[in-house]
């Protein structure tokens, strides 16, 4: 079977569209397929937009970096708008082993060359104004780090794609592989059979059931989260506040005014609620509210929008999974991005095609090595994954 096209892309989410981007801007013809109606209709629209380099990890920080740097420039390069804000990541501190942590953390993202510092708790009061100091040490603040809206990014990741000659293919959805021996011949899905030189599974929360179809063991996991968004307010405050303390019923909660005035916020439950029910409960406002409020009392009284439910597709040590496959010399896995495949989709996107097109550099080798599908995923959890 002669492939029509030079990749295939199997899922039009944060990472499967600006890879296609990528792939499509290095001059390769691109297919893209996905089973929803347009692109970025997965988990790539839960997301709130929050996009930080400052890991613990050193391949998600260098996924990051080149993540950022798009995002960036984005519109002064292509003139959308995409709602970037560079209002930085700040993690305020209230107990004494939290700073410590921290404290060594920052030692680590500095060799990366991160701008991140410690900051006291009267920086953090003039940041956030209005902020509740009780306890409060001083924190981590990242002035390089932003957000922008996860809808107008991967539309005008989309858009350019398209522009490039990717074509994507909606409403088709992918249910099975043609071998042969060593190699993907092609993916069968609900409407046909689509031949591919290279085929790249970008499918997010669903990578686990398509990679059981290829005897594959792709150990991704979805959890729940909520988030919310509210009405428009005056400016408030610029950075992504993330509050690490665990309280009954939550671990942390972060949240951030976008581009427009609102706030926008998620929490994490405790317990996580593992599975993929994406039905907006009844508790996360309240729960939500009540912890945002009491670090911030001036949001008490913003009107609430709506709130909606998502999955984080996980990993068991919150990294992502992006490998070869052994079996498969033509099949690459880009999966398992966790809390972050907003923020990890567009440097993603680029090492794939560097990888693919050709100009594969020494960090894209080791972070490779580093998410393999084939690594010790019980060495350890990710920090601030
Ligand atoms: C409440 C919440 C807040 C979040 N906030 C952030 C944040 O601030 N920053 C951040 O970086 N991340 C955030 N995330 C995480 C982020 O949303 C995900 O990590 C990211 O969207 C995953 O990207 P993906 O491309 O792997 O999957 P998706 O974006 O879900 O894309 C996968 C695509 O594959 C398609 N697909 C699946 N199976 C098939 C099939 N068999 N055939 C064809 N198509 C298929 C799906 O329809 C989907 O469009 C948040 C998530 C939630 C739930």
């Amino acid at each position: 079977m002669k492939p029509a096209y030079d990749v295939l892309v199997i899922g039009a989410g944060s990472v499967g569209v600006p890879a296609a981007w990528a792939l499509a801007a290095r001059g390769l013809k691109v297919c893209v397929l996905d089973g929803a109606a347009g692109p970025g209709q997965g988990q790539n629209k839960a997301a709130i937009g929050g996009i930080r380099a400052t890991h613990s990890d050193a391949a998600k920080i260098w996924l990051c970096q080149e993540s950022l740097d798009i995002f960036r420039s984005w519109t002064e390069k292509s003139g959308d708008q995409i709602g970037w804000r560079q209002g930085g990541y700040c993690f305020p501190c209230f107990s004494e082993k939290t700073e410590e942590h921290f404290r060594k953390l920052l030692a680590i993202q500095k060799t990366f060359g991160l701008g991140i510092d410690w900051i006291d708790a009267a920086a953090i009061g003039e940041l956030v104004p209005g902020i509740n100091r009780r306890r409060l040490r001083g924190g981590t603040f990242s002035p390089g780090d932003g957000s922008a809206s996860p809808m107008m990014s991967c539309t005008a990741f989309y858009r350019h794609a398209r522009r490039m000659g990717a074509e994507f293919r909606f409403g088709e959805r992918v249910t099975g592989f043609v071998r042969a021996p060593g190699r993907i011949v092609a993916v069968r899905t609900d409407r046909g059979v689509v031949a591919a030189g290279e085929i790249i599974l970008a499918n997010g929360a669903g990578a686990r059931d398509l990679g059981a179809e290829l005897g594959l063991d792709i150990p991704v996991f979805s959890d729940s989260h909520e988030g919310g968004i509210t009405e428009p307010v005056q400016r408030l405050f610029e950075p992504m506040l993330v509050d690490i303390r665990a309280v009954p019923g939550s671990k942390n909660y972060y949240f951030y005014q976008n581009d427009e005035g609102q706030i926008i916020f998620c929490i994490s439950p405790d317990p996580l609620v593992v599975g993929k029910d994406t039905r907006a409960t009844s508790s996360f406002l309240p729960l939500v509210a009540r912890r945002m409020c009491s670090l911030l009392p001036r949001l008490a009284g913003i009107r609430v929008r709506r709130t909606w439910r998502g999955l984080y597709p996980m990993t068991p040590d919150g990294s992502p999974v992006v490998s070869a496959v052994r079996d498969f010399s033509n099949l690459k896995i880009a999966v398992g991005m966790c809390g972050q495949g907003f923020m990890l989709g567009p440097g993603t996107g680029m090492l794939l095609s560097r990888w693919i097109a050709g100009g594969q550099t020494e960090r894209d080798r080791t972070i490779l090595e580093k998410l393999t599908l084939y690594g010790d995923f019980s060495k350890g959890v990710e920090e601030l994954k």
